[in-house]
């Protein structure tokens, strides 16, 4: 769009919405402002203007405020042309090949939208809005509240619904501006119905303009933020301090798909360093798909051996066979395939897809959640599946595209080093403590919020460690429910007295030669508390008595083939049948 008669000119005041007096050709004359918004931020007296004479002599204010400069930018604030040049873009061809019909303002219901376009047998709507409100780079809309934006929206949302395609058209009338996104300051209601509109499926379009002081045209698409501009502003800050503070992790080296698999199914529910001696067996062991598609269920369980919930495990196997009959033994490439793995959900997905292959899609731990409840403020209770689907959508908008794997990760580290939980942040070695609503306001330790968990019922055992000079008995547990296919020492509900026990030891026909108790023990599971008192029974000849599917294990077999769950590991160490696991201590964790 190229407009004539241009003059440069001084701007002086504006004494209402609909004029304003300027310096032109050293006189004071009178301009006609389009623009009824605020744009207190651009008509400051001394800004240098552009102006255009009216084609029309009988006219009485001769003269239209066309374009502002605001330092180095040029901002056109005509707020006839953005319908203008979008149709001047759409012909041109850029929307659609096809476009047979371009009809301005056309009437929908009780609104009246910007653009009608038909194209092959699409039929679209396109609300056009002017944008000249910019800060840092950020632009905004709409810089007063608007009722009446709200309301084109509300009907663009109808349009959709009733099946045609509908858009919403921001203009940003200048140029090289880093995002765009709705006005919360000054019209939340405007930003509420525009995500809304978004989510039933209204598009969302942002340009900017290639501008000159005596043209405007179209020129480049321009990112949207609908969810969080605190969150996109603290992705360039978090990256960069990832990449200079990440800690060395076996696992960033020759970082792959399946290494990284590995590591993030193991670091659920089990800290960095547990992990690190059974990440490093692991991969030893089984280095790659093939060797884990094809590892016996019970030397997996051995591997997994006090990381617990091995049900982990399981799918690890499982989805290696996947990987193996569907991909040819190729780990998948793409999100969607990654997450259709076996035991692969939307967080291991995004791990995988973005740390490797760059992929933006989020990975949403406890940790993220943890880091971005503490940014925003945010009082929803995190363990609600869409309270987490919400803050997935956060992220996704603002992933950086060229760095989706190290932002990811920035956001986990953070967690895990900086923001930690339990009310003890170190706020002060924070990168993005200067965009942190919980640090602005001091309400750190209040994030996240979490609905309090149900109390785990207490079961109460009694072990038996039956033992004679050779062997213990163990036996295996069932094939599905809790600590499924591992092994255990016989246990009984209830807590027996060491008489008991002795009355016990006979029931089963052995012949106690000594008894000792080994003590109490707790183990904590997700649901379950098992709160154990255990026993130590020397018998006389073990394998002649005991019946069932009792196997009699030496300590050798016991510390290298059957698995067994850490639950029992305080009974093994009392009963000098101490093994190591791979970490050399118990796992700290729950196991389910
Ligand atoms: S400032 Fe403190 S609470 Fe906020 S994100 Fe950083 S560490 Fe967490």
């Amino acid at each position: 769009m190229k407009y004539e008669r241009i003059e440069k000119a001084v701007f002086m005041e504006r004494p209402n919405r609909f004029i304003a007096y300027a310096v032109i050709n050293g006189k004071k004359e009178t301009i006609h402002v389009k623009n009824t918004g605020r744009c207190a931020e651009l008509l400051i007296p001394g800004a240098a203007i552009y102006v255009q004479k009216s084609g029309n002599p009988a006219r009485k204010t001769k003269w239209d405020l066309i374009a502002v400069e605001k330092g180095e930018r040029l901002i056109n604030m005509d707020s006839q042309i953005p319908n203008q040049v979008v149709k001047e873009w759409i012909e041109k061809g850029n929307f659609a090949p096809d476009v047979t019909l371009i009809r301005p303002e056309t009437v929908y219901g009780s609104s009246r939208f910007d653009l009608y376009v038909e194209a092959g047998e699409r039929k679209i709507f396109i609300e056009v809005k002017g944008v000249t409100l910019e800060e840092g780079g950020v632009c905004r809309f709409p810089d007063a509240p608007s009722d009446r934006a709200v309301k084109h929206l509300e009907e663009l949302i109808r349009a959709r619904k009733e099946g045609y395609e509908t858009y919403v058209f921001f203009v940003i009338q200048m140029k090289g501006v880093r995002y765009f996104t709705p006005n919360t300051d000054t019209h939340p209601a405007f930003a509420e119905t525009l995500s809304r509109a978004a989510a039933a499926g209204v598009k969302i379009l942002a340009y900017d303009c290639a501008v000159e002081t005596d043209s405007i045209a179209i020129a480049d698409p321009v990112e949207v933020v609908l969810g969080s501009p605190r969150l996109k502003e603290a992705a360039q800050p978090l990256v960069k301090w990832f990449r200079e503070n990440k800690r060395d992790l076996p696992w960033r080296k020759r970082m792959n798909a399946y290494r990284v698999w590995i590591s993030e199914i193991m670091l659920q529910q089990t800290r960095v360093e547990a992990v690190k001696p059974y990440y490093e067996r692991f991969l030893k062991e089984l280095p790659d798909v093939e060797s884990l598609a094809e590892v016996s269920e019970e030397r997996l369980l051995k591997l997994w051996e006090g990381l617990g919930y091995y049900s982990r495990a399981r799918n690890l196997k499982k989805a290696a066979q996947q990987i193996m009959d569907e991909y040819g033994g190729r780990f998948p490439e793409s999100y969607d395939a990654i997450h259709s793995l076996k035991g692969i959900g939307n967080y291991t997905a995004g791990a995988i897809s973005s740390f490797v292959y760059n992929i933006p899609k989020p990975a949403v731990d406890g940790n993220v959640l943890r880091v971005v409840t503490r940014l925003l403020a945010d009082p929803e209770d995190i363990t609600k599946a869409a309270v987490k689907k919400k803050i997935e959508g956060l992220i996704e908008e603002i992933i950086p595209r060229e760095a989706a794997g190290d932002f990811n990760q920035s956001l986990i580290e953070l967690g895990a080093i900086v923001c930690l939980p339990n009310g003890e942040p170190k706020c002060g070695e924070c990168p993005v403590r200067h965009l942190c609503l919980a640090f602005e306001q001091g309400t750190q330790r209040e994030y996240p919020v979490r609905r309090k968990a149900a109390p785990r019922r207490i079961e109460e055992r009694t072990v038996f460690v039956f033992c004679d000079s050779r062997a213990a008995a163990i036996q295996k547990r069932p094939d599905r429910g809790l600590l499924a296919g591992m092994y255990e020492f016989p246990s009984v509900k209830g807590h027996m007295s060491q008489d008991e026990a002795v009355e016990y030891g006979k029931s089963l026909g052995l012949v106690p030669v000594r008894i000792r108790s080994l003590g109490n023990a707790k183990h904590i599971f997700s649901h379950v508390e098992w709160h154990m008192t255990g026993y130590e029974i020397l018998v006389d000849e073990l394998e002649k008595s005991l019946p069932g599917n009792v196997i009699f294990a030496g300590r050798d077999e016991l510390e290298e083939k059957y698995p067994m769950p850490s639950a029992f590991e305080p009974y093994l160490r009392a009963a000098g049948l101490e093994k190591r696991n791979a970490g050399g201590k118990t796992a700290p964790y729950p196991e389910q």
